[in-house]
């Protein structure tokens, strides 16, 4: 069985693990490109977009692939949404192996808004000090408005000209635990978390830190998914594609 796997995320990485030496499937992972050093992956890897749904699809045709994973981030709008039209127009099974958003616990204080430009207003105009890790792209958002102090912490470099004026940039890669994400927050004497609601274990220490601090939290909503079949687990991903590989060796229908 042939698959590919859309990633950037832990969880394509966790997949391509689990997939790698497998005799009966060969997976190739694919990257945006966006991170200057990627993990190293067990599992050939293609980088770069694929030209739109359409670029997508051919790619799929001319690999002869049988089944894409969508592992990419729960905030990577247009690629998954690309992956669900190339996927239909081409008839090729897919499956979204997603983390559900986190949801509130007792003392979380958090503001939930639909974008940055509304996590930005809801900082109000009085100069605050704000822990910024909203991904390198969107910090740009953040660059105009009231004169807040932002602790930006991104795997790589932002634009420079992105950056707003009163900053301090930290650049480091997950995973962090919440004593870490504790210690960072009281030695910049942070008043505030910007952040998105990306779900998953591996970037929760710090909405943690936060309920334990008291602080709150402007969290953006993940966007609305395609319609497509999803799984929350390892586990039930490679159920998935187990119950695809029956369907090709019996040659019934290809559906997960
Ligand atoms: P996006 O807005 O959904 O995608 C923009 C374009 O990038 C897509 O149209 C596609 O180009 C290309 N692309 C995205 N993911 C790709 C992949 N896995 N393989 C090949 N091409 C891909 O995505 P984004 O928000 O810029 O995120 C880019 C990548 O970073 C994703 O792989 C995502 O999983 C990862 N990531 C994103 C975030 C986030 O907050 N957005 C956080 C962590 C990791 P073409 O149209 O040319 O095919």
């Amino acid at each position: 069985m042939r698959i590919l796997i859309l990633g950037g995320t832990t969880e394509a990485s966790r997949l391509a693990a689990a997939l790698a030496g497998r005799a009966d499937i060969a997976a190739v992972l694919s990257y945006a490109g966006r991170t200057r050093e990627p993990a190293a992956q067990p599992i050939p890897v293609r980088v770069g977009g694929f030209g739109g749904a359409e670029g997508l699809a051919r790619y799929l045709a001319d690999e002869t692939i049988d089944l894409i994973v969508d592992a990419t981030h729960p905030f990577a709008e247009r690629i998954s949404a690309n992956a669900a039209t190339a996927a239909a127009a081409t008839g090729t099974v897919i499956v979204a192996f997603t983390r559900p958003p986190w949801q509130r616990q007792p003392g979380d204080d958090w503001f939930e808004v639909a974008d940055n430009a509304a996590a930005l207003a809801a900082l109000g105009p009085a100069p605050r000090r704000v822990f910024l890790t909203i991904g390198r792209l969107g910090i740009g958002d953040f660059r105009v408005g009231p004169p807040h102090h932002y602790l930006i912490r991104a795997i790589d470099p932002p634009p420079a000209d992105d950056l707003p004026a009163d900053h301090r940039l930290v650049l480091a890669r997950g995973t962090f635990g919440r004593d870490e994400e504790i210690a960072l927050m009281r030695a910049h004497a942070i008043d505030v978390l910007v952040t998105k609601n990306s779900g998953g274990e591996a970037t929760y220490a710090k909405i943690a830190a936060a309920r334990e601090l008291g602080l709150p939290v402007v969290l953006v909503r993940p966007p609305a998914r395609p319609d497509v079949p999803e799984v929350h687990t390892l586990a039930a991903c490679l159920d998935a594609i187990a119950a695809h590989g029956s369907t090709l060796s019996t040659g019934t229908e290809r559906r997960v």
